[in-house]
């Protein structure tokens, strides 16, 4: 097995080259030549193993230029002590229907933690089989969750700096604390004025500037991006939708080899993607369901096979899902095209072209088959997280509420009652306002007043990390101009270069 790219079949890398590069030269982005297979028999053993052991069995067979060893080191790093839950991942079956596969129980209470507590770890092995002794520096442009899961994964990672720059005016005051009072010696944070596009655009920028990239080598430093389309942060999540399986059988939910459908609160592809790949892999998975908010560029593109991003943007209760370019739906594609590289490249320029393309009728069938897609509205989402909590007790943040509206919209349209896994991506600690709003309840007040007035309202406990923001000295205040020249001596300064 190697690596290659949806843009040009021809490469050949290893999956340490395929992580360290983050993405391939012509735009394309890396994908396994093949997939690892699951039988019968590794799922009764995994069955027996804790959730890093089920991680190392997992990623071994994706990362093979690692040894055994190395993915061990990278997992029991990764998935320790902090989570709060011990199974790190746990199925809480709610009630008779909903499964809800938690990601959100580590250090920034995100689903992105899952992949970014280790994602550090697979770039030091990485680095240092194909560029040893230099100094990786990670670029971020955030719209919230991703800065602050990617400052918690790297802050004080060896041979690593991280950088990152979110809009001033872009962020919840909870992601804006989260951010500004990030501790670490190798870390850095600034506010750029403009909107999130304006960041990652600049960042977009500096990562291919001539002028940047020569001051980064003198340096004896090289940037990399721990954006979803990098591959080392898209095989950490095959591994719970396997562990997923594993638990619904251990539940008695399923029997050996009997499907389960998967439901995915859905922005940039990558969660639904990893739950594509596990089912590729052997895990009896049914229909992966995709679920979208407003924005329901995907709920369209499921149902017409075209693909079309001139549409207005819409900021939502779920603005981790706010987005029109859904960059890993890329790899999918290439995978139903028959792995047909030229025909994902002629796609993707369509859409940089003409803002919009359609996929042929042999991928529109496949896509038929695997997927089912639905969106919903915010107030949607609020009445569900209200029905949800009234029913059961259980307190569902906003972007998880999309996926249940979506689903029980799936499954009283479709009749079908395949077992079915949620994935939940963030806790509602991370949403007050809105939750709170859902609930019927005064919305109003600072972010620690709002955590309180949750607690008050539901008795759910508030996750330490988040509690404990009000006591964090603020380290970062700098706001800069968020074009190119400016950000660029940002990032010098930032680094002591030039
Ligand atoms: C990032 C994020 C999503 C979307 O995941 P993708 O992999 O981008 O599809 C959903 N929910 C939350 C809370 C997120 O942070």
């Amino acid at each position: 097995m190697h690596y290659t790219s949806t843009r040009n079949n021809t490469i050949r890398v290893t999956a340490a080259r395929a992580i360290a590069q983050g993405i391939s030269k012509e735009g394309g982005l890396f994908v396994p030549s093949e997939l690892p297979k699951l039988t019968e028999g590794d799922f009764v053993a995994l069955q027996g193993m804790s959730y890093p052991e089920r991680a190392t069995a997992v990623l071994s067979r994706f990362l093979n230029d690692f040894t055994t060893t190395e993915v061990q080191k990278c997992t029991t790093a990764a998935y320790g002590a902090q989570f709060d839950a011990a199974a790190v991942a746990p199925l809480n079956a709610i009630d008779g229907e909903h499964n809800v596969l938690e990601l959100w129980h580590g250090p920034t209470c995100a689903f992105k933690d899952m992949a970014l507590q280790i994602l550090p770890h697979l770039m030091r092995v990485s680095t240092g089989k194909t560029a040893p002794g230099e100094e990786t520096v990670i670029l971020v442009a955030t719209s919230g969750d991703t800065g602050k899961a990617a400052l918690e994964g790297f802050k004080d990672a060896a041979g690593t700096r991280i950088l990152v720059f979110y809009p001033a005016d872009g962020v919840s005051e909870m992601q804006r604390l989260q951010m500004i009072t990030q501790e670490g010696g190798n870390v850095g944070v600034c506010a750029i004025r403009g909107n999130f596009d304006d960041a990652q655009t600049g960042v977009k920028t500096l990562f291919t500037d001539p002028a940047m990239q020569s001051m980064l080598r003198e340096g004896g430093m090289r940037f990399s991006s721990a954006n979803s389309i990098n591959w080392g942060r898209l095989v950490p999540q095959i591994v719970y939708y396997i562990s997923a399986y594993c638990d619904m059988l251990a539940q008695g939910k399923v029997a050996m080899g009997e499907p389960i459908n998967v439901v995915v609160p859905t922005g940039n592809f990558g969660n639904i993607l990893a739950a594509y790949y596990a089912r590729e892999m052997g895990t009896p998975i049914a229909k992966l369901i995709c679920a979208s908010n407003r924005n329901r560029v995907l709920t369209d593109f499921f149902e017409s096979g075209t693909y079309n991003t001139a549409r207005p943007f819409y900021t939502t209760t779920s603005p981790s899902m706010d987005i029109l370019v859904s960059s890993n739906l890329e790899r999918l594609l290439y995978h139903l095209a028959g792995e047909d590289s030229a025909q994902i490249a002629e796609m993707m320029a369509s859409l940089r072209d003409n803002k919009q393309y359609t996929v042929p009728a042999p991928v529109k069938e496949q896509m038929d088959a695997l997927f089912a897609a639905g969106c919903a509205s915010d107030d949607e989402v609020a009445a569900t997280i209200k029905t949800v909590y009234d029913k059961t007790g259980y307190l569902l943040d906003t972007h998880t509420a999309v996926a249940f509206h979506v689903y029980d919209a799936y499954r009283a349209a479709s009749g079908d009652a395949t077992p079915t896994v949620i994935a939940s991506t963030a806790n509602p600690y991370k949403f007050t306002s809105a939750i709170l709003e859902a609930l019927g309840k005064d919305a109003d007040g600072d972010p620690f007043s709002l955590q309180a007035a949750l607690h008050d309202a539901t008795g759910e406990p508030v996750p330490a990390p988040l509690a404990n923001l009000g006591d964090k000295v603020v380290r970062f205040t700098d706001v800069c101009d968020g074009d190119t020249d400016t950000m660029r001596q940002t990032v010098c300064g930032m680094l002591n270069l030039g």
